[in-house]
């Protein structure tokens, strides 16, 4: 019973052909949470497949309806082996966005695991299934080398994740206690780069809001009207101007992100954006002056303009169009006052001259980021290091957002991403696909992870003694 054995079980997992046959399962069930008609699925998704593989390592498994009505169940299990060892709440998703059959090239399919090199296609390979299966996969290999976990472990399943949680924060709000863990561990989102080993501390949080300039007049003739009537998009295409530039800088004050903490600072110091194979060429001179690229995608925020619309443009006429309308989206770290955007874009079109352009908040998710210095990233990172012989890559936050809120604010908990997957994915679109190297590579920092937990030398153990 060592270590080795549990990365080599974990290993073996791959290697034997075992983790293709669950992914191929898994991948083959079409979980796609918009559709009201996936229901059986989403649920056979939960019982058949994650309730099973978590009963076969002695988990008690419950289903739990949604707090939401008509909205897709969650899986809730546990473990536990004793009560002073530490616990980790694990989570993950079972639900996929649209299959998109169609536009899948190479007589690719969505539902059909199809493995080309290194590449493994399939939807849901880098969102969650792939990610999922291989944490799944490395538990087994920790219960199979010391007949035991060595910690006390609840997952929280969800299949609802893609359409943007509901049920979630409610979930957690209301089972608290029974939620309660030393640590979240957790995989979802991309590695920084395919081959280095990466964890994040939190996301970035998002903000869809919709601004509306509309004429009282409605849509009247250019030549008659023009230069005496406002036209609604050169005022929204002027009111847009004064939010963010023509280099993509943010000028409204209030969306602005604190000044970057030295600890966020230097980890992302090294770090470059951009530099896997079949990345993009960064636009030269775009975003905050003064900042670095990994400044600007993980410790600063970004307004995009996300679409925009007023008359036709395949058919114009010549008229003052009655109404323009853009949707923005605002993308943030921790210590933003997002709660305030509505008021706070409303005082600032205000001033700028723009007081008529209707402000509506669409969608938000809080944004998360544990501390770097926490003791439970430094564990993470020298069980990873140990298992991988690479330097760990550490993410204050992703760029990207996802549900996190509700398990580092409401269950108030360390939350700790280990991302199987790589920016070259094609998450959420045509050819999704994992990578051969990052998937093996997970499985055993993972099973490392896992057994590094049950092995004593853990911040709670220390926080245990240090009670005593
Ligand atoms: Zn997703």
């Amino acid at each position: 019973m060592s270590r080795e054995t549990a990365l080599n079980l974990a290993f073996h997992a791959f290697d034997s052909g075992a983790l293709r046959t669950d992914l191929a399962r898994r991948v083959a069930l079409a979980t796609e949470s918009q559709r009201p008609e996936s229901a059986p699925v989403l649920h056979a998704y939960l019982s058949d497949e994650v309730a099973n593989a978590l009963a076969a390592l002695g988990f008690a498994c419950e289903i739990v309806e949604n707090p939401v009505e008509g909205m897709p169940p969650f899986l809730l299990a546990e473990r536990i082996e004793a009560p002073e060892l530490p616990t980790v709440l694990l989570y993950g998703h079972g639900d996929v966005v649209g299959g998109d059959a169609e536009r899948w090239s190479e007589g690719r399919s969505p539902w059909q695991l199809r493995v080309e090199g290194d590449r493994w296609y399939g939807r849901g390979m880098a969102d969650n299934k792939g990610q999922h299966t291989v944490n799944l996969a490395a538990l087994a290999a920790v219960f199979g080398a010391r007949g035991r976990l060595g910690f006390n472990a609840k997952v929280l399943f969800e299949m609802g994740e893609e359409v943007g949680s509901p049920g979630l924060a409610a979930l957690c709000e209301s089972l608290r206690e029974r939620l309660a863990a030393d640590l979240l561990i957790a995989s979802d989102g991309p590695r920084q780069r395919a081959d280095a080993p990466t964890l994040f501390l939190g996301s970035r949080g998002a903000l869809h809001f919709r601004l509306r300039a509309r004429s009282s007049a409605g849509a009247r003739h250019s030549g008659n009207w023009g230069g005496v009537l406002a036209n609604p998009a050169t005022v929204l295409a002027n009111a847009l101007a004064s939010l963010v530039d023509g280099h993509g800088r943010i000028r409204i004050n209030g969306l602005l992100p604190p000044p970057i903490a030295p600890q966020v600072r230097t980890r992302i110091a090294d770090l470059e954006i951009g530099v896997d194979e079949g990345d993009p060429d960064l636009s030269p001179g775009w975003g905050e002056p003064g900042l670095t690229p990994a400044e600007r995608v993980y410790a600063w925020n970004t307004l995009e303009v996300l679409a925009m619309e007023a008359g036709d443009v395949r058919q114009p006429v010549s008229a003052i169009p009655e109404l323009a309308q853009a949707v923005c989206q605002l993308r943030f770290v921790v210590g933003t006052d997002w709660r305030n955007a509505r008021e706070l874009i409303r005082a600032h079109l205000a001033r700028e001259g723009f007081a008529d352009i209707d402000v509506e908040i669409e969608a938000s998710g809080a944004a998360t980021r544990l501390d770097p210095d926490h003791p439970w990233v430094a564990w993470a990172e020298r069980s990873i290091a140990t298992s991988t012989g690479k330097p760990t890559t550490i993410l204050p936050n992703l760029g990207g957002t996802i549900p996190n809120e509700c398990f580092a604010h409401t269950l108030g908990l360390p939350t700790i991403w280990v991302p199987h997957s790589y920016p070259g994915c094609r998450q959420h679109a045509p050819n999704e696909h994992g990578l051969a190297p990052v998937l093996r590579e997970g499985l055993g920092l993972m099973a490392g992870l896992f057994w590094d937990l049950g092995s004593g030398d853990t911040p709670q153990a220390k926080h245990v003694a240090h009670a005593r």
